[in-house]
């Protein structure tokens, strides 16, 4: 694999875990809060948490811009959960002044499975898996629409769940609440794929 780190977006949220998930496949993680912190990374984790707060977070830090460049130009990025909502085209039910990265075709509701039912837990069957993969749903998102180019991996009760456009992959649940890697290790697996701009 041609890459050195992948940065974890750490302003807010389950970044922790995703570290650890990373740092078990043996890749080097970084945290990302600043501009600078960005720089150094070739890849991004974004996490769950609150993606209003997270929003306004990677605007003050001076983050959004820079990393809206980043994806432009093909830095592999996964978003889980409130993540995923910040990579959306659209994002349905957010707050006025919410803005996302329009970096995957999808239009996602933000709590989409009902408040009600704040979580859930179920295993859904993974593309490429050969066994079933244990989701863990938190005030999730709910795919709403998206463009043929975005490939699904996996749905959920008729919504796609877990996706792919190019170098963005984006699940509306948090696959690094369990033990389970595999997620991660697909993730590496865009990271490594030619389409991307290498950086020394
Ligand atoms: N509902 C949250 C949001 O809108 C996402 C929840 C999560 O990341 N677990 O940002």
């Amino acid at each position: 694999m041609d890459v050195s780190v992948v940065g974890v977006l750490a302003l807010q949220g389950g970044f922790a875990a995703h570290e650890h998930a990373l740092n078990e496949l043996g890749v080097a993680t970084a945290q990302v809060r600043t501009p600078a912190d960005l720089e150094r990374v070739d890849a991004l984790v974004m996490p769950g948490g609150e993606s209003t707060t997270m929003s306004r977070l990677l605007e003050t830090s001076g983050i959004f811009d820079q990393l809206n460049a980043r994806l432009r130009v093909g830095m592999p990025v996964f978003g889980t959960c409130a993540g995923m909502i910040l990579l959306a085209t659209e994002v349905l039910d957010g707050r006025p002044d919410q803005k996302s990265f329009a970096a995957i075709d999808i239009t996602v509701r933000r709590n989409g499975y009902g408040r009600q039912v704040d979580s859930f837990e179920t295993d859904i069957e993974v593309d490429g898996l050969l066994t079933s993969f244990h989701a863990v749903f938190i005030r999730a998102p709910k795919v709403v629409s998206f463009a043929p180019t975005v490939e699904v991996l996996a749905s959920y009760d008729g919504s796609p769940v877990l996706a792919v456009q190019g170098h963005v992959m984006v699940a509306s649940f948090h696959p690094e609440l369990t033990a389970d890697i595999r997620l991660h290790a697909r993730f590496l697996q865009l990271i490594s794929t030619p389409s991307k701009v290498t950086r020394s």
